[in-house]
């Protein structure tokens, strides 16, 4: 790891001693000694922290395992799934060993394992918090997955947590490192084009498989909103730099029989406090994927805005020229970073609650058919 000059081979303790003595920035500028390496270390990534996944569904396999392999300051250490046949194929496929592998009674044995520094929680939105109240509780810092909670409630009760065993927290925001995002955010920040007036930005796909937990208001909280209608509000919010005042909503079921329990398509209008006005539809009836800021001297868009991949842009003035990255592992080295260097994730959990707050708000529009106010 290029970050990091090489120092002797030193035990697995003095490894911890360090990180703890870095999270807590007492030695953020010194260097990091290397713990002896396991049968899982390749040349080099005894000086990483290990990242443990809970929960190998689909984003953990797909995704984040493989951007793992992609990341600088972390490697997957660890592995947490109630499923025997995945325990041993995620063993096979990245050499973790049995020590390292953990299910959902074991889980809180990870305290004890000094190869693990960061544990993700990949899970169904309901177990967002459980797992990352124990895993604070382990002595964990926490990457939590988006919707950070099902209620601002236990986001709270997540971030007091995280500050009262002195790990940080922080939420699997991945976009807000992709390179198109960020000139959106420069933009609409600086101004660019003159003051944000309008935006629009939308988030949502065809669910196609009746049988999941997203459609499970026990396990997922709500539906697209919560899914993916959390992107839109994000990008509204990080363009802007600014937090809303109020929120209309309306929402719209086409089939009640699949979207029994949770919403299917909902439109809303944030209004921010500089005036801007941003209108949103999140959907699992339709794909859209887009964001659009109509500024006082021209406006800039993206589209496909938040996707994994194939992010585009355009201003007025032409297309943006940014590259392809893989965000996830953007997104894990910058946290393994602020942990390193003790420095706050702008991904952090306070972040997280924000979004979880409009959540609620907007189906408290919905239910009331008015104006709820977010100040
Ligand atoms: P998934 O259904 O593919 O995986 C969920 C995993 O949780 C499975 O391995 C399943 O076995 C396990 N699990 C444990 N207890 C469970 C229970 N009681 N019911 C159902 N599953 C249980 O889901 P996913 O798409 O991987 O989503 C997981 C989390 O990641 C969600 O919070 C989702 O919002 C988030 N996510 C984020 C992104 C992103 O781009 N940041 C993308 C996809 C998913």
């Amino acid at each position: 790891m290029a970050d990091y000059p090489e120092l002797p081979r030193e035990s697995t303790s003095t490894r911890r001693q360090f990180l703890k003595t870095a999270a807590f920035g007492l030695g953020a500028a010194l260097t990091m000694p290397a713990c002896s390496p396991s049968p899982a270390l390749a040349r080099g990534d005894e000086e990483k922290l290990g990242v443990a996944l809970v929960g190998l569904g689909n984003y953990a396999t797909n995704q984040l395992a493989p951007a793992l392999e992609h990341t600088e300051k972390c490697r997957l250490a660890g592995i947490v799934t109630g499923t025997p046949a995945k325990a041993e194929a995620w063993s096979q496929k990245y050499s973790i060993p049995q020590t390292h592998i953990y299910n959902y009674e074991t889980f809180d044995h990870i305290a004890d394992n000094e190869d693990i520094d960061v544990v993700y929680v990949v899970l169904p939105n309901s177990m967002h918090a459980e797992y990352t109240i124990r895993a604070a509780q382990a002595g964990k810092h926490v990457i939590c997955e988006k919707p950070m909670a099902l209620n601002a409630r236990e986001c709270e009760s997540m971030i007091a947590a995280c500050e009262e065993a002195g790990v940080k927290l922080s939420i699997g925001y991945r976009v807000q490192f992709e390179p198109h995002n960020l000139e959106a955010m420069r933009l609409g920040r600086e101004k660019v084009f003159g003051a944000v007036k309008v935006i629009e930005a939308s988030f949502g796909f065809r669910l196609q498989n009746p049988n999941q937990w997203r459609l499970d208001k026990a396990l997922a909280g709500g539906g697209a909103l919560m899914d993916v209608g959390i992107y839109a509000i994000q990008a509204a919010r990080y363009v802007t730099g600014e937090e809303p005042i109020s929120v209309t909503a309306q929402e719209v079921k086409t089939d009640p029989m699949m979207f029994k329990t949770v919403d299917e398509t909902i439109t809303w209008q944030l209004e921010f406090p500089s005036g801007v006005v941003a209108n949103s539809t999140t959907s699992y009836a339709a794909y859209v994927e887009r964001f659009y800021a109509s500024c006082e001297q021209g406006w800039f868009e993206l589209g496909p805005a938040y996707s994994y991949s194939g992010i585009q842009g355009r201003t007025h003035q032409g297309p943006m020229d940014f590259p392809q990255v893989v965000q996830q592992a953007l997104q894990m080295d910058d946290f393994a970073d602020c942990i390193l260097n003790d420095r706050a994730s702008k991904v952090s959990g306070e972040e997280g609650l924000r979004d979880v707050k409009i959540i609620e708000a907007i189906y408290e529009a919905i239910a009331t058919g008015g104006k709820v106010s977010l100040v």
